[in-house]
C-alpha cells in the first residue's frame, strides 16, 4: 500500500493533472494499492476523475470526525458523507491533528470505531516525537497510542482486517531525515509483536500491515520498502509531485 497525503496542498487543476499523471506511470500492482489523499475538498472531483476514467487509484481523506449525526459540529466531515462519496480509506491519528487539534486517545478511539461501522478502511497513524525517541521512551510512548485497539468496541473480524498502521516518527516528518534502516526494522517489529501479545487477533489470523512514513523520498524508498516488516509508505512531500511519487511507486 503506497499513500500519497497532500495535506493542505493543491488546485483542482494539480489534482487533476496528478490524478492523471500518476495512472498513467504507475505499474498498478493489486497487492500494492495506490491511495490519494487529497484534501477534503476536493475529494468528490477526485473520486469523479478516477470513476470516469477507471484509474486504479483509490482515493482516501485526511479527515473524519467522530461526532454522531444527531451532535452539531459546524466544519464536521462525517463517515456517512465519506461513505457517500465512496470513499474508502481514512486516515486516523495523523501527529498534525493530535497535535494542532489536540485530538486524544479516546477520541481517536471513537474515529476509529465509527469508520470500520461504516465500512471504511482505517490507516492508523502513531509515531513518537524526538525527545521521547532521546529519552528511549519510544516503546512505552507507541504502545500507548496501540491501547487505542484495546478500547475498541469492535471484534467483528471483517472490520478489523480494514486496519492498517503506518508508523511516522514525528521527528522524521516534513523534516528531510528518515528514520535509519534498523531504527524502522526495530520499530516496526516492536509494533507487530505488541499488536501480537495484546490483542489476541492472530487468533483470527489477522496481522495488520505497517506502514512507515516520514521523509520518504526517491533516494531512500528502496531502501525502507525492502526494509523487514515494512508494508508500504505514507508519504506526503515527495508525494505532491506525479513523476516521483510514480517512480516510488513503481519502486515499491
Ligand atoms: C506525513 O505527513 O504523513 C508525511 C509522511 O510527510 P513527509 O513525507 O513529508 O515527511
Amino acid at each position: 500500500m503506497i499513500i500519497a497525503n497532500w495535506k493542505m496542498n493543491g488546485t483542482r487543476q494539480s489534482v487533476a493533472t496528478w490524478i492523471q499523471a500518476v495512472s498513467n506511470n504507475i505499474n498498478i500492482k493489486d497487492v500494492n494499492p495506490c491511495i490519494f489523499c487529497p484534501p477534503t475538498c476536493y475529494l468528490e472531483y477526485a473520486r469523479r476523475l478516477v470513476d470516469e476514467n477507471d484509474y486504479h487509484i483509490e482515493i482516501g481523506s485526511q479527515i473524519v470526525n467522530h461526532s454522531f449525526e444527531d451532535e452539531s459540529l459546524t466544519g464536521g466531515i462525517s463517515t456517512t458523507m465519506l461513505k457517500d462519496l465512496s470513499v474508502e480509506y481514512v486516515l486516523v491519528g495523523h501527529s498534525e491533528q493530535r497535535n494542532f487539534l489536540k485530538e486524544s486517545n479516546n477520541v481517536i478511539t471513537k474515529k476509529i470505531e465509527k469508520a470500520l461501522e461504516d465500512e471504511l478502511s482505517v490507516i492508523y497513524c502513531i509515531g513518537e516525537d524526538i525527545d521521547t525517541k532521546n529519552k528511549n521512551e519510544a516503546y512505552s510512548f507507541l504502545s500507548e497510542q496501540l491501547d487505542v485497539f484495546c478500547q475498541l468496541q469492535i471484534t467483528h473480524e471483517d472490520k478489523l482486517r480494514s486496519i492498517t498502521v503506518a508508523y511516522e516518527p514525528i521527528w522524521a516528518i516534513g523534516s528531510g531525515l528518515n528514520a535509519e534502516k534498523d531504527y524502522i526494522e526495530e520499530t516496526h517489529g516492536f509494533i507487530k509483536k505488541y499488536i501480537n501479545d495484546h490483542l489476541e487477533w492472530d487468533k483470527l489470523d489477522i496481522y495488520p500491515a505497517v506502514l512507515y512514513g516520514g521523509s520518504v523520498n526517491l533516494n531512500n524508498c528502496e531502501e525502507i520498502i525492502s526494509s523487514t516488516n515494512v508494508d508500504g509508505l505514507l508519504i506526503g512531500g515527495a508525494s505532491l509531485n506525479s513523476e516521483t511519487f510514480s517512480k516510488i511507486y513503481n519502486l515499491s
